[in-house]
């Protein structure tokens, strides 16, 4: 129980790998407010509360209600983000400002408005969830990859600036993971089967990462076991990222 007595924030935390986090904090002794668009979906036992990432009023609101109803704040899991498909084409300016909006802006703003109170926590740290689209180049994702590109230089500029204040900044960078997302977007793909096969194929463990795997890897990155690792991005991609596999053994 290393999160016993420790107050986390978990954005995106009513779905698919937010939850997953949410729900492993919890279990491992952390307090939880979820953030999210959609608070009904989060599970029982935490607090769940409206927020928009991408309108600063609502963060404020947010993080102040999550640190006065919890008693301060110690982790902060910015995990809430949408998906873009297409090349630089597909997409226009809005739909860019938008994307970049919540992916990237999102995090600032939860961080920025959480920042006060990690400063008064001897355990304090923030995870961002990236993707392996930050490293690794993947057809049609122009804009989400972008998205993903500014969260990882993000992460390693802001372990930088709050290293002094003893805040560890850390992301994870998961390959294709099994949540409502992909469901969605496999629902509109013309041959869904033949879709799914396609993306298990893509990681060389052959199958998808699953939100759990995910979120073991952020409990890890939170946990004040973990007080000497400030600037890392962790893939949690089944070996996607980093691996060139010959196609038969010898
Ligand atoms: P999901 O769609 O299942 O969950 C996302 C959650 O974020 C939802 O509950 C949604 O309501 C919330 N959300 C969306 N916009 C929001 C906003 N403006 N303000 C507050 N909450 C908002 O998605 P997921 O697959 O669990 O993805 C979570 C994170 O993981 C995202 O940042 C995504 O980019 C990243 N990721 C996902 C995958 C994957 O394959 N699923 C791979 C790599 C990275």
């Amino acid at each position: 129980m290393e999160f016993e007595g420790l107050k986390a924030i978990v954005t995106g935390g009513a779905s698919g790998i937010g939850a997953a986090v949410a729900a492993q904090l919890n279990k491992r002794g952390a307090t939880v407010a979820v953030l999210d668009l959609d608070p009904g979906q989060a599970a029982s036992g935490l607090l769940a509360l409206r927020c928009d990432v991408s309108d600063d009023q609502s963060v404020r609101a947010a993080v102040e209600k999550s640190a006065t109803d919890l008693g301060g704040l110690d982790i902060i899991v910015n995990n809430a983000g949408i998906g873009a498909q297409g090349t630089i084409e597909s997409n226009d300016d809005p739909e860019w400002h938008r994307v970049f909006d919540i992916n990237v802006l999102g995090m600032v703003r939860v961080s920025r408005a959480a920042l006060p109170y990690l400063r008064r926590s001897a355990h304090a740290s923030i995870v961002n969830t990236c993707s392996v689209a930050a490293i690794a180049g993947i057809p049609e994702r122009a804009l989400y990859s972008a998205s993903k590109g500014a969260v990882l230089s993000l992460t390693l500029a802001m372990a930088a600036d709050h290293l002094a204040a003893g805040i560890r900044v850390n992301c994870v960078s998961p390959g294709t993971a099994d949540t409502p997302w992909i469901g969605r977007l496999l629902s509109n793909a013309p041959d869904p089967t033949a879709e799914r096969s396609a993306l298990e194929a893509r990681q060389p463990h052959g199958r998808l990462v699953t939100p759990e795997e995910v979120a073991a890897a952020v409990c890890y990155l939170a946990s004040p076991l973990a007080g000497s690792t400030t600037g890392t991005n962790l893939a949690v991609d089944g070996g996607m990222q980093g691996l060139r596999l010959r196609s038969t053994q010898g």
